[in-house]
């Protein structure tokens, strides 16, 4: 589904960044996986290496951090290596628990500049490149926490609905020119991420799941299967769209 592919996926050495550039791989993708760090969060190899070694695609790994533009710029150019990237994955993002009164101004900034100014650069810089080879996709991972407000995440969701309004917008801006934009929004998955905001395997987690439909918390291969179809061709008349991938629990009660 996705042979003669080459994506970008940040944020990919962990969690849900990780499962996405492995499934693409294994759909037949070529990989930059763009990261601050090079092995996961949770320990064991890294992604890069698990996709040479467990899939007939290949992969590189680019030391990048999305709050720093040039970091961006070598992490997409890396794609032209293996023939220029069809997909960025703007996937990197930071959550921590958040107390509205306490938060810090630095804290703040460095939320957005994460999730938010590093999806814009992220999207324009792919954008540059796709333009010039005929098109592609761009998926950026939001959240459901860009769909409805919690009064513990109030940065966190700042970003991330600025990162779905972004997906709109850019829709609207790069439609002519060929590029699709969609925007993911994951309800509580196991990751690291998920343990340190304590929304998955915590009380907080229990009660979140007894309010989901499915009955049970979302999986990194979950939010990667939709990112899969975001990125292939089954999706082709499919852009400036948020798809929750959350058991059901934003649109019921
Ligand atoms: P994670 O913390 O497990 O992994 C995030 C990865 O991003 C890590 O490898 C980390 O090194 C990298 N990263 C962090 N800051 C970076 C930076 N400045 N530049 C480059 N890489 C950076 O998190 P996750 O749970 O896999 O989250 C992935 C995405 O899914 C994020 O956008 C997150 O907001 C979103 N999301 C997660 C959940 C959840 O429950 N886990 C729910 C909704 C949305």
């Amino acid at each position: 589904m996705l042979s003669d592919t080459v994506a970008v996926v940040t944020g990919g050495a962990s969690g849900i960044g990780r499962e996405i550039a492995l499934t693409f791989a294994q759909f037949g993708a070529r990989l930059v996986v763009a990261d601050v760090r090079e092995r996961p969060r949770t320990g064991g190899r890294a992604t890069h290496a698990e996709i040479r070694e467990r899939t007939d695609s290949t992969a590189t790994f680019v030391r990048c951090d999305v709050t720093d533009v040039g970091d961006l710029e070598r992490a997409v150019a890396a794609g032209d290596e293996f023939g220029g990237v069809d997909v960025m994955v703007n996937n990197a993002a930071i959550a921590t628990d958040e107390e509205f009164f306490e938060l810090s101004e630095s804290a703040y900034d460095r939320i957005m500049r994460v999730n938010a100014r590093g999806v814009f650069f992220g999207s324009r810089i792919a954008a540059e490149r796709m333009i010039g080879t005929g098109g592609g996709s761009i998926v950026n991972v939001s959240s459901i926490a860009g769909l409805r407000g919690t009064g513990n995440l109030v940065a966190y969701c700042a970003s991330k609905g600025a990162v779905r309004l972004m997906t709109y917008a850019l829709a609207d801006r790069l439609g002519p020119e060929g590029i699709r934009i969609n925007a993911l929004h994951p309800g509580a998955i196991h990751t690291a991420m998920s343990s340190d905001i304590g929304v998955a395997g915590a009380d907080r987690g229990d009660r979140y799941e007894r309010n989901t439909p499915m009955n049970r918390p979302g999986t990194p291969g979950d939010v990667a299967d939709a990112a899969v179809f975001l990125a292939s061709d089954l999706s082709g008349f499919v852009t400036g769209t948020s798809i929750p991938v959350d058991g059901g629990r934003t649109y019921t009660y």
